[in-house]
């Protein structure tokens, strides 16, 4: 005799209350290091911001928008100081905020984020004066990432599902660097979050 096993203890909220606590942790982390420098003159908050909102002026994908948004949240997820990289440290924050992101959402999110350093090394070997509008962290940081890529890197990385997205993100990256821009507030992205969220 087949006995079917009852539901027991579905909450159907359980989703809406996990959502909730995925915006509560971004919200938590910008606010314990928003605030910190970015190193480029405008805040972590204020970057990431900047880089959201010019992924919608650009019409960028829900996930794209997010992307652009958490891009550098593992720059805020580590107990390091965040002037580590003149200290010749590279703390490969697109992994660990992409692995971190991969908690809440799915990989047109998380890739553009794992991906964004990827892109600037490549953009670096493949458009001439890329390098020479970098921000001098920028520079910095890249030297400590790995430097431009060699050609076989940049074929490689060209065949990456989510190469052109993040080749759009890093775009975006290095233009967020506006100093006094007058953006939303973080809130502002709250329904874009929500719509992009996933559970396993
Ligand atoms: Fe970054
Ligand atoms: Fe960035």
């Amino acid at each position: 005799m087949t006995v079917s096993t009852p539901k027991v203890g579905h909450d159907p909220h359980a989703a809406a209350k996990d959502n909730m606590s995925a915006l509560e942790r971004i919200h938590a982390a910008f606010a314990k290091r928003g605030l910190e420098a970015y190193g480029e003159g405008v805040s972590q908050l204020e970057h990431a911001i900047q880089c959201g909102v010019f992924a919608q002026r650009d019409g960028a994908s829900p996930a794209l928008v997010v992307a652009a948004f958490l891009h550098d949240i593992g720059h805020l997820l580590h107990e390091l100081p965040q002037d580590v990289a003149e200290r010749g440290v590279d703390t490969l924050h697109e992994s660990s905020g992409s692995a971190w992101l991969s908690q809440y959402f799915g990989p047109e999110v998380t890739e553009p984020v794992r991906l964004h350093v990827a892109a600037k090394r490549y953009l670096a070997m493949i458009e001439p004066g890329y390098f020479d509008q970098l921000s001098d962290a920028s520079r910095l940081s890249l030297k400590l990432q790995g430097g431009p890529m060699t050609a076989a890197q940049a074929q490689a990385f060209a065949a990456e599902p989510f190469f052109a997205d993040a080749v759009r993100l890093r775009r975006w990256d290095e233009e967020g660097k506006i100093v006094g821009y007058e953006g939303p507030g973080a809130a502002h992205f709250d329904a874009v979050m929500l719509a992009c969220l996933q559970r396993p």
